[in-house]
């Protein structure tokens, strides 16, 4: 029997992620850096991107800082507008009914963990969508756990926070090494979640299937 149901947010509980952060990066950081620039849309695009791509792969910047909305809002000059377009990105957070119903369902009789690399600023506006929060028991990020990636480090620190064992959780991730080689590997029973569809071992095609192979599994 296991302990903790475990869970990360990006591409897993959250849908069309990619649709988030292209209007994050793509459009609304732009947007700002246009108005107060006085620039047109189409130049502060070209500058704002020149960066981005520099900052990553000729000065080597930090994952860490290079996902991170307020390192780049500092970069440019830009602070003050953080709450405001948190709030604007608020609307372009989506999370299925059938998500929720298994949100629901799973936390009536077990402890429901997040683990996730998303952006501190965000989590909690993600999480306050439909209100997805109170279903959670732990919810850890890189920074509550002082980590820099989703990696192994992560998960050890987890584990010793719960004070479990790794074959006491089962987590479930869109993300092929972070959510699942990685966990496996410390010998927390993980799952892939491929949207697509997988034969292989361990991979669901949704979180409807995750739920259904936990208890065909017995592990619940
Ligand atoms: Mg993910």
């Amino acid at each position: 029997m296991i302990k903790y149901i475990s869970f990360d947010l990006d591409g897993t509980l959250i849908h069309e992620n990619k649709k988030f952060d292209y209007i994050l990066w793509s459009v609304e950081i732009p947007k700002l850096y246009a108005k107060k620039n006085r620039v047109s849309l189409k130049e502060a695009r070209k500058e704002i991107f020149s960066q981005y791509y520099s900052s990553k792969y000729i000065d080597k910047l930090n994952d860490k800082d290079w996902t991170r909305v307020t390192y780049w809002l500092k970069r440019f000059r830009l602070e003050k507008d953080l709450e405001n377009l948190v709030s604007k990105m608020k609307k372009h957070v989506n999370i299925s009914k059938k998500t929720i119903g298994v949100l629901k369902r799973l936390s009536k009789k077990h402890d429901l963990i997040l683990i996730t690399a998303s952006d501190p600023q965000f989590i909690k506006i993600k999480l306050e969508t439909d209100r997805i929060e109170k279903y959670f028991k732990r919810i850890f990020s890189i920074d509550s756990l002082k980590v820099q990636n989703k990696d192994e480090k992560m998960y050890l620190k987890v584990l010793k926070q719960l004070k479990a064992k790794p074959e006491e959780i089962a987590h479930v991730g869109d993300g092929r090494k972070v959510d699942f080689e990685i966990p496996s590997n410390l010998g927390i029973i993980a799952f892939h979640l491929n949207h697509k569809g997988s034969k292989e071992k361990n991979s669901v095609k949704s979180l409807v299937e995750f739920e259904q192979k936990l208890k065909a599994l017995k592990l619940i």
